[in-house]
C-alpha cells in the first residue's frame, strides 16, 4: 500500500518536473523570439513586411545578423531554414548561400563538409547512386562525379605536411621541398620530418623480423613527366593512369612519400609486411595511401608499397576511422 503511494508521488514529481522544462523552453523561446523582433525594430534594418518573420526567427551572434536575414527573407527562405542556417552553417557557406539563388538544404545543414554552391551536384548525384546524403556530399567534393584529370586546382600551400594531392589538386610545377634530406644511409631523399620518421618505422620494423627499405622516395617535377611518359610509351594512357600519376599530381614530389620494398623483393612487399605496415605505419604517422578496394576514389590501383606521411595524429585517426586520405581531407581538414 506504501510503496504503491510512493510510486504515485514519484510520477506525480516527473510530470510537474516535465511541465517546468516545458514552460522553461518555451519561456527562453519566447525570449529569443522577442530579442530578434526587439533588435531589429530598433535598427535600420526593420521591415514591416518581415515582422511576423522576425518573430519566429532565432537571435545569432553572427556580427552580420540583420543583414544576412533580410537577404534570406528576400531570397524566400522560411524562418525555420533561416534559423538552421544561422546554427549550422560556417560563414562561409553563408556567404555563398547569399550569392545563389533559392535552394533547399533540407537534410544537408547538420553535414560538416557541406559545400553549398555543390547543393544540386549532390542531389542528382545522390539519386543518380543512390548514396546517403553524407557520402553523396564527400563524393562531390572530391570530384567522383567528373572525370580523373578535369577541373585541376593548384595547390595552394604545397609545403603543408597534409598536403591534398590526387588527380584533381596539382602541385606547382617549380615545388621544391626546402628540406629535403637522405633517408638514413640511403641516397633517397624526403622532408626531414617525414625521413626521421620512415627511419624510425624501418628500425622497428627490424625488431618485429620485418625488414623493409625504400626504392622511391622524392622525385622532381620533371622526374615524374619523364617516368610518366616512359609509361606512356609502353602502355596506353588508361592503363598508365592506373599506376602512374602525371607530373604535378604524384605525391612522390611533396617529399613525404616513400616506396618501400621488402629486403628480399625488389619493388614490393610481401603479404605479411603489407599486413605489418597496415597495423603499424600510423604509429609513426604513415598511411597506405592507395589501398586495396578504393580506386574508385584514389584513381589509383592498390599499391601497398606506396606510404604517405601525414603526421601521427592525423595517421592514427585514418588507421581507426579506415577510410583514403582523399576522403579524411575533405571529412577532416578541408575547411567549407
Ligand atoms: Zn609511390
Amino acid at each position: 500500500m506504501k510503496s504503491k503511494r510512493n510510486m504515485i508521488i514519484l510520477i506525480l514529481e516527473v510530470i510537474i518536473l516535465v511541465i517546468i522544462i516545458i514552460l522553461y523552453m518555451n519561456y527562453k523561446k519566447g525570449m529569443v523570439d522577442i530579442n530578434t523582433l526587439k533588435v531589429f525594430k530598433e535598427s535600420s534594418y526593420y521591415q514591416e513586411k518581415y515582422h511576423d518573420a522576425y518573430k519566429e526567427i532565432k537571435y545569432s551572434d553572427n556580427n552580420q545578423f540583420l543583414e544576412i536575414t533580410n537577404q534570406l527573407l528576400d531570397k524566400n527562405y522560411r524562418p525555420d531554414e533561416i534559423n538552421n542556417i544561422f546554427e549550422y552553417l560556417s560563414d562561409n557557406n553563408i556567404q555563398k548561400l547569399l550569392k545563389m539563388p533559392y535552394v533547399s538544404l533540407e537534410n544537408y545543414y547538420q553535414i560538416k563538409n557541406l559545400d553549398v554552391n555543390n547543393i544540386n551536384e549532390y542531389s542528382e548525384y545522390r539519386q543518380a547512386n543512390n548514396l546517403s546524403f553524407e557520402d553523396a556530399v564527400t563524393e562531390v567534393n572530391l570530384h567522383l562525379n567528373q572525370d580523373f584529370y578535369t577541373d585541376i586546382k593548384t595547390i595552394a600551400d604545397p609545403s603543408s605536411i597534409t598536403v591534398l594531392v590526387n588527380k584533381f589538386n596539382a602541385l606547382p610545377s617549380d615545388y621544391v621541398p626546402t628540406d629535403l634530406v637522405n633517408v638514413g644511409e640511403y641516397h633517397y631523399q624526403m622532408r626531414q620530418e617525414a625521413a626521421k620518421a620512415l627511419e624510425e618505422l624501418m628500425a622497428y620494423g627490424k625488431t618485429e623480423n620485418v625488414f623493409l627499405i625504400p626504392f622511391s622516395t622524392y622525385r622532381s617535377y620533371d622526374y615524374q613527366k619523364d617516368l610518366y611518359n616512359k609509361y606512356l610509351s609502353e602502355d596506353t594512357l588508361d592503363t598508365v593512369d592506373t599506376y602512374s600519376a602525371r607530373a604535378g599530381h604524384s605525391e612522390h614530389q611533396t617529399g613525404l612519400a616513400a616506396d618501400m620494398r621488402s629486403s628480399s623483393l625488389t619493388d614490393n612487399v610481401t603479404d605479411s609486411d603489407y599486413e605489418w605496415l597496415l597495423n603499424n605505419s600510423y604509429k609513426y604517422g604513415f598511411i597506405i595511401r592507395y589501398p586495396k578496394g578504393k580506386s574508385k576514389i584514389t584513381g589509383y590501383m592498390e599499391e601497398p608499397w606506396h606510404l604517405r606521411y601525414i603526421g601521427q595524429e592525423d595517421a592514427k585517426k585514418i588507421h581507426e576511422l579506415d577510410i583514403t586520405y582523399d576522403e579524411y581531407y575533405d571529412l577532416y581538414i578541408a575547411k567549407y
